[in-house]
């Protein structure tokens, strides 16, 4: 299907993506604004491309030959948080965590005592980490901040949606991950009465 590659094609992104082996990944080393790395003051810049960088720069490819491939054909301009949408729901046929649906026996159960026919898709997790990465690819490659697409509400809403059904199809608590929950706040025990008159 990648025997159509057109060079006269007027993508615009098109270009900026052929020069991304070495020269790019200098560049957005360089470059002092981040906006999306989560690096505090940048205090630790690594020398070679991180993990982070990497994994970055294949979720794009991914992506964009997921809109080469796409039908009717969708250019990068285009793109809106239904397209992303779309792209994530592709994406599950390639997950590997059972996710139960709400009918399965194991619902809800973290590990479960026998198979089901429940799917596979793609961890929230995964999905949330993919969508900040593509998030900062697309700004990367040019892409005005305000039509970023995987910063669209609607997607912002479907994470939610997925983590919050995964939490319960698979009896996990995201949020116990993400940050220790705070001991209860109990109020403070009255003060002793004083001994009024008896
Ligand atoms: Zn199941």
């Amino acid at each position: 299907m990648d025997l159509v590659s057109e060079p006269s094609k007027p993508i615009i992104y098109e270009s900026t993506m052929t020069n991304n082996n070495s020269s790019n990944t200098i560049t957005t080393l360089i470059t002092p604004q981040s906006p999306a790395t989560s690096s505090p003051s940048g205090a630790t810049t690594p020398t070679t491309p991180s993990r982070y960088e990497n994994q970055k720069r294949r979720d794009w490819n991914t992506f964009c030959q997921y809109l080469r491939n796409h039908r009717p054909p969708l250019s990068l301009p285009m793109c809106s948080g239904a397209h992303v949408l779309e792209f994530l729901r592709y994406l599950d046929q390639f997950g590997k965590t059972k996710v139960h649906n709400q009918t399965c026996p194991f619902f809800g159960m973290p590990n479960p005592p026998a198979p089901c026919p429940c799917p596979l898709r793609q961890a929230w997790g995964s999905l949330d980490a993919l969508i900040g990465r593509l998030r900062a690819a697309y700004e990367e490659h040019g892409g005005r901040p305000e039509s970023n697409p995987f910063g669209a509400r609607a997607v912002r809403l479907f994470l939610r949606e997925v983590r919050d059904f995964q939490a319960k199809a698979r009896g996990v608590s995201y949020e116990k991950k993400r940050k220790r929950p705070k001991p209860k706040v109990m109020p403070p025990p009255p003060p002793p009465q004083p001994p009024t008159a008896a």
